[in-house]
């Protein structure tokens, strides 16, 4: 029997589906879909949107007559109607994804398990031949409003430090210089297992080989002393993504964030003061954001040393505190408030680059004419040469900065 796997939503279920395509004995896997006699959707349910894709291929693959299993966070929101209706034949949770062998044996059921459960191996994802994504945590503890994956991914968990430790080891021997941590809230690293994620990074720095390290994401009340004390040392990328999702205190606590514009202000400034370029999430639209509250908000950004946005517009998800929130913004409104928050970031990221500082950049890929990588400062840089440089790290101390990137020759 052949397996075919369709992978939705974020990083995380990317890894998961490492791990069950690894745990499979009895079958064979295809990466072609129209094969398989079985699909495993391994879906996403960030967003009612996200749900709808997941429906949608479900009903399309109906059509084929191929047998249909659910897993992922929509196995918690969608599974048991899915289930019901005879659109898939088994679902089950994140935590029975290693079982997958024996499961796909089975017909009509229906485990989601539980939200505790802790991978027992360690699972990288690799760019090119010389950076790894490495999954250090699982879940998270904060409740923001309009966030669903708390609801079906549990709780914040750490992965053993040991293995994660055993894993980079392995890699680094390997040629592997760059590793990204990443995870649902990896600043929680540590806090169930007396560790922490400067604790983490200290160690994984002592590693031979390991010559840069980024933190994936981080809450701004996660930025301790401690984590403070190695922002000088030069295996971190001097590069910081820095969740603050609104710059208004009253946006904020609607949203029922822990962070606020008083403490977060000084902490990008101190943190900036060190070298580093910083990226922030933000959402525009949530429901209550005024005008009043918008405009206080860009007053604010402004005077954030950012270099990068993840920008979102807010997008309805059932089952959060925000779905049934008053005062919705109407879409146009949205729309036009994220053109506004992106040309602040867009000019002070360029700001930024106009200072020329040297770049350290490690060559990741070949586009083009071009050499593709990015620099200690998470920007893309493209380089002509005459020089196989893919894998390489070079540094660069002339440059020209254009819209999409650095360009140098080398
Ligand atoms: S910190 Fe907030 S937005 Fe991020 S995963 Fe946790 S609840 Fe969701």
């Amino acid at each position: 029997m052949k397996v075919y796997f369709k992978t939705f939503g974020c990083r995380t279920n990317l890894f998961d589906t490492q791990v069950m395509m690894s745990s499979l004995r009895d079958f064979t896997l295809t990466q072609n879909e129209e094969d398989a006699d079985i699909v495993v959707v391994n879906s996403c349910t960030v967003t009612n949107g996200a749900d709808g894709s997941v429906r949608n291929y479900i009903n399309r693959l109906n059509r084929s007559g191929k047998k249909i299993y659910l897993t992922g966070c929509g196995a918690f929101t969608k599974g048991e109607d899915l289930f019901k209706t005879k659109k898939v034949i088994g679902v089950f949770g994140h935590s029975e994804k290693t079982k997958i062998n024996e499961l796909l044996k089975k017909e009509h059921f229906f485990v989601l398990g539980d939200l505790e459960s802790v991978d027992k191996a360690i699972v990288s994802e690799f760019v090119g031949k010389s950076r790894a994504f490495i999954k250090i945590q699982e879940g998270c503890d904060f409740r923001c409003s309009y966030c669903i994956i708390p609801y079906v991914r549990g709780n914040a968990r750490s992965m053993d430090e040991e293995l994660i430790l055993e894993q980079i080891r392995l890699l680094a021997a390997n040629g592997f210089g760059e590793f990204i941590f990443t995870g649902t809230n990896v600043g929680s690293y540590g806090k169930d297992s007396g560790s922490s994620l400067a604790k983490l990074l200290k160690r994984v720095s002592l590693i031979r080989g390991v010559r840069r390290v980024r933190v994936g994401s981080i809450e701004p009340v996660q930025i301790d002393e401690e984590f403070k004390e190695i922002l000088d040392e030069p295996w971190m990328a001097k590069h910081l993504h820095i969740a603050l999702q609104h710059t208004s205190d009253r946006m904020l606590e609607f949203m029922n964030r822990r962070n606020r514009v008083a403490e977060d202000l000084p902490l990008f400034e101190e943190i900036a003061s060190h070298g580093y370029a910083i990226g922030t999430d933000f959402i525009v639209g949530h429901p209550g954001e005024s005008e009043e509250i918008f405009k206080e908000a860009v007053e604010n950004i402004k005077k954030f040393p950012l270099t990068h946005i993840h920008l979102f517009t807010y997008s309805k998800r059932d089952g959060t505190p925000a779905a049934t929130m008053k005062e919705p913004v109407r879409g146009d409104v949205a729309k036009g408030r994220y053109k506004v928050i992106k040309e602040i970031i867009e000019e002070k990221n360029r700001d930024f680059r106009m200072k020329k500082l040297p770049l350290q950049v490690l060559i990741e890929s070949k586009k083009g004419d071009y050499y593709f990588g990015h620099d200690q400062f998470f920007n893309p840089v493209f380089v002509q040469s005459e020089l196989d440089l893919e894998g390489n790290w070079i540094e660069l101390y002339d440059y020209e900065v254009k819209k999409e990137g650095n360009f140098a020759k080398f």
